[in-house]
C-alpha cells in the first residue's frame, strides 16, 4: 500500500505496538494520548506465547523476558486444598515455553521507549471525544473543542472506555483489587507459578510474579462492595485474606493503606464493528473481557499485528480493513466466548459454578487431551492463526539461554502434585 497519514488514538499496548509496526512500514504516524505524560495504569499481567510472538517480531521479546518473570503454569486451590485450576506451559509442544508475568509499566516502557527511539510523533494532553469523516479523510475531535487535521486512517486504541464505539452496557459484578508488592522472601511460594486460592467462587486471591523482585497481588471484589471495603479497615482485610491463604501474611503486612490497592472493574463487550470508513478499532476498544483468561494485552498485540499485516498486503485501504477483520475475528469471537464461560466458575456469588468447577471441570481437565488443551487455551494459541499473521511461537530455548545463567530459580518440571 502507498504510504498514508495515520492517527492512532490511545498510547496503550495496542496503540504503541501498532505505531511501531506501521511506522516501520513507512506510514506517517501520529499518536494521541489523554495524559499529559503517556503512562500505564495497573499492576501485573501475563504475556502469553501469542503476545510474545508479536513482541518477538518487533525485536522486543528479549527485553520483555528480562524485565518480567518466567511463569511455568497456573495453580489454584479451593478451601479443601484441591487443585481446581491447573495449567502448565510444559504441556505445549514448544520446548521451554513459559508465560511471562510482567508489571504493566515494564511492558509499557518497553513499547514506549521503542516508539520514542524511532521518533514517532506523540501528542499528549489530547482527550479524544469523537471523530468525523468525509471524502478527504477522518479527523479526531478533542475535549478542548479542537480537532486534528485530516488523516487517511484513524486507529482507535482508546481501550475499554473508547468514545469511538458504543459504550459497554455495564461492568461485570466482580472486579478486583490489585497491588504491586515485594516478592515475599519467606513462605511456600514458587516464583515460577501464578497461584490462586478460592473460597467457592465468591472469594479469590492470587499472586503473580512480575520480575524485578515484585509480585502482583489481587483480590476479587464485587463493585458494589468497594466503598464499604474502603472503610472496613486494613486489619479486617488482612485477616480475611489470610483466612483464605494463611501464607500470604508477609504480603499483607506490606499493605497497610487502602490507597496501595487499585480497584479494577471489568466489562465484557464486543463492539459490533471492528472497522468503519477510514477507522479500525484494536484491542479493548473492539473487545473487552474480564482478565480471567489473561488474554487482553495479548489480544491487543495480535490485533495490532493483524492490522499491520493486512495493510502491508493490500493496495487498497478498504480491502486492508476487511482483511484485518478476517485475520482476527474468529480468534476474538472464540476468546470472548471462552472468557464469558470461564468467568463464573472463578468469580460468582452462586455456589453452582464453583461446584461445577470442583466436581466436573477440574477433574475432567486432567484427563488427556485435557492438559494440552488447557495449555493451548491459556497460551492464547487456540485458533490464533499465527501463520497468517506471519508469526511463530518464539524459540523460548534461545530466548531464555541468556537468562538461565543468571536465574536463581529453575523451571518447575511440572505443577505441584495434585
Ligand atoms: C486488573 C487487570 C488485569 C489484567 N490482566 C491481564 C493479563 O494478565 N493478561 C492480559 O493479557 N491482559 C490483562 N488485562 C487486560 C489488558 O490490560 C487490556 O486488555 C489491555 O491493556 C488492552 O490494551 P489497549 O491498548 O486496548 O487499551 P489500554 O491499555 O487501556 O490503553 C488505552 C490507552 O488510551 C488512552 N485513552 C483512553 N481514553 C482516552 C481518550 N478519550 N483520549 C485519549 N486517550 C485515551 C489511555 O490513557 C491508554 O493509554 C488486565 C486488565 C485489568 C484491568
Amino acid at each position: 500500500m502507498q504510504k498514508i497519514d495515520i492517527a492512532i488514538a490511545g498510547c496503550g499496548i495496542a496503540g504503541l505496538a501498532a505505531a511501531l509496526m506501521l511506522h516501520r512500514q513507512g506510514h506517517r504516524i501520529t499518536l494521541f494520548e489523554r495524559f499529559a505524560e503517556a503512562r500505564p495504569i495497573g499492576s501485573g499481567l501475563m504475556i502469553q506465547p501469542t503476545g510474545l510472538a508479536v513482541l518477538d517480531a518487533l525485536s522486543l521479546a528479549e527485553t520483555v523476558l528480562t524485565r518480567g518473570a518466567p511463569v511455568d503454569g497456573l495453580w489454584g486451590l479451593n478451601t479443601e486444598g484441591e487443585p481446581v485450576l491447573e495449567a502448565a506451559y510444559a504441556d505445549l509442544p514448544y520446548p521451554d515455553a513459559v508465560g511471562i508475568g510482567i508489571h504493566r509499566a515494564s511492558l509499557f516502557a518497553t513499547l514506549f521507549d521503542a516508539v520514542r527511539a524511532e521518533g514517532i510523533a506523540i501528542e499528549t494532553g489530547r482527550q479524544v471525544t469523537g471523530t468525523s469523516v468525509d471524502t478527504d479523510g477522518r479527523t479526531l475531535s478533542f475535549a478542548d473543542g479542537s480537532a486534528s487535521k485530516k488523516f487517511d486512517l484513524v486507529i482507535d486504541s482508546l481501550g475499554i472506555g473508547s468514545p469511538l464505539v458504543p459504550p459497554a452496557e455495564a461492568s461485570l459484578p466482580f472486579g478486583a483489587l490489585w497491588a504491586t508488592v515485594d516478592w515475599p522472601g519467606t513462605g511456600p511460594f514458587n516464583p515460577r507459578l501464578l497461584e490462586q486460592r478460592y473460597r467457592r467462587a465468591d472469594q479469590m486471591v492470587g499472586l503473580l510474579p512480575i520480575g524485578e523482585g515484585k509480585a502482583a497481588f489481587f483480590w476479587s471484589l464485587k463493585g458494589e462492595n468497594y466503598e464499604s471495603w474502603k472503610t472496613r479497615g486494613m486489619a479486617a482485610f488482612h485477616e480475611e485474606v489470610c483466612t483464605l491463604w494463611p501464607a500470604l501474611d508477609p504480603v499483607m503486612e506490606q499493605l497497610t493503606d487502602p490507597e496501595q490497592l487499585t480497584f479494577a472493574r471489568y466489562a465484557h463487550r464486543t463492539s459490533p464493528h471492528a472497522t468503519g470508513d477510514r477507522i479500525a478499532h484494536i484491542g479493548d476498544s473492539w473487545h473487552a473481557a474480564s482478565p480471567q483468561l489473561g488474554q487482553g494485552a495479548n489480544m491487543a498485540l495480535l490485533d495490532a499485528r493483524g492490522l499491520a499485516v493486512a495493510m502491508e498486503k493490500s493496495d487498497d485501504l478498504d480491502e486492508a480493513l476487511s482483511s484485518y477483520v478476517r485475520l482476527r475475528a474468529s480468534h476474538v469471537r472464540l476468546y470472548q466466548a471462552l472468557t464469558w464461560l470461564f468467568t463464573p466458575p472463578f468469580q460468582s456469588d452462586s455456589i453452582w459454578p464453583a461446584l461445577f468447577r470442583d466436581l466436573f471441570m477440574a477433574p475432567a481437565s486432567r484427563v488427556p487431551p485435557g492438559p494440552g488443551l488447557k495449555a493451548h487455551l491459556v497460551a492464547g494459541l487456540a485458533g490464533a492463526r499465527l501463520d497468517e499473521l506471519e508469526l511463530s511461537v518464539p524459540d523460548y530455548t534461545a530466548l531464555t539461554r541468556g537468562q538461565s545463567a543468571s536465574s536463581t530459580s529453575s523451571r518447575a518440571a511440572a505443577l505441584p502434585q495434585s
